[in-house]
């Protein structure tokens, strides 16, 4: 039976993979600090433990996986990532679970590592037109991320792009941007936009205002969890050896997000712009090369997966 390690496994990404893993009838141990927030996991066998310790980590990778999956990250939205607060947490933290994952795959012996770098790479000064942002792979360098936790994952691709030239480790690397999905965190501060939307929406009453931070003139392009999931295998199976855009091509302004979200709640909803951190201006995902080298492209338009992530947050606000 084929086996995989999926560190981060109780985290909102790593959770779905588990299940698409299991699905395929693998072998699956997941890691991570803590266990999925909101339905069980269906690993086979789940490791509490922290991957900042070197030790911990090689016990996790005690014996050979076909396929490692590196998801573990100290992570959150814009309020969490670019208050400037976190900064030296956040670079820590992830990239010591990255050092010591790495190393303990190239002792044991694994068949592939798989690490989630992030959108948060590319140079802000690609990405300040809101209409016209440039995230093609090739325009990560000269580096200049919008937050140290992009410096971090930049940090991590070279890391991982190190071992493999150096020890020979099969490592795949996705940049993945702005995904969303059911039992992804939707409160609490670590939230990103398309959940924070959703949960404000539903609970404001028909008619009624909700925050936005900035002018909601910022742009994004957003991919359902189930879509990535799906890429991340793609990339994980294929002999791509440079790290590849997983996102959506469908840019949107955080405005007409709002007005999206509102339109699947039937609800009139007017904005108030209020001050936050807001990150680049624009930013959106350029898939020409991950069409061209593996003939992924999402299947489906936002407004799908943004209907079912609403009803999901709708459920979660009403239990609460
Ligand atoms: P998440 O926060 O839900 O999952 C990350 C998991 O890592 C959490 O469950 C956390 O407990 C675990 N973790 C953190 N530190 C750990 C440690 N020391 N030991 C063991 N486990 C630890 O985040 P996610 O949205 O599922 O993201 C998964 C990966 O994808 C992360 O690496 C993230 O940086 C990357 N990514 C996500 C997005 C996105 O939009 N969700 C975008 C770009 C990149």
């Amino acid at each position: 039976m084929r086996t995989a390690l999926v560190c981060g496994a109780g985290g909102f990404i790593g959770h779905h993979l588990v299940r698409a893993l299991k699905r395929e009838g693998m072998w699956v141990r997941g890691v991570d600090l803590k266990r999925p927030d909101f339905s069980p996991s269906p690993a086979d066998d789940f490791v509490l433990a922290d991957l900042r310790n070197a030790a911990s980590a090689q016990a996790c990778v005690d014996r050979h996986f076909d396929e490692v999956y590196q998801l573990a990250a100290d992570m959150g939205g814009a309020g969490y990532l670019f208050s400037g607060d976190n900064d030296a947490v956040v670079m820590r933290n992830s990239a010591l679970v990255n050092l010591n994952v790495l190393e303990a795959c190239r002792v044991t012996g694994v068949g592939r590592v798989f690490f989630s770098s992030s959108a948060c790479v590319y140079p802000m000064c690609n990405q300040q037109d809101p209409d016209n942002p440039t995230c093609a792979e090739a325009t990560a360098y000269p580096a200049e991320p919008d937050s140290e936790y992009g410096w971090e994952k930049l940090f991590a691709e070279r890391l991982y792009l190190t071992y493999a030239r150096n020890h020979g480790l099969v490592c795949r690397i996705a940049r993945y941007h702005n995904i969303f999905g059911p039992e992804g965190t939707w409160q609490g501060g670590r939230e990103k936009a398309p959940a924070a939307i959703c949960r404000k929406v539903s609970m404001v009453t028909d008619g009624g205002d909700i925050e936005v931070w900035g002018d909601g003139l910022q742009t994004r392009s957003f991919l359902y969890v189930d879509e990535c999931v799906v890429g991340t295998l793609r990339l994980m199976r294929s002999d791509c050896q440079t790290p590849l855009n997983i996102g959506s091509e469908e840019l949107i302004s955080i405005n007409d997000l709002v007005a999206l979200v509102a339109r699947i709640a039937g609800k009139q909803i007017s904005i108030r712009h209020i001050s936050g951190p807001i990150g680049v201006r624009g930013r959106t995902s350029d898939n020409r090369l991950i069409s061209e080298m593996l003939g992924w492209a999402p299947s489906a338009p936002l407004h799908n997966g943004l209907a079912v992530t609403y009803r999901w947050i709708e459920g979660q606000v009403g239990l609460f």
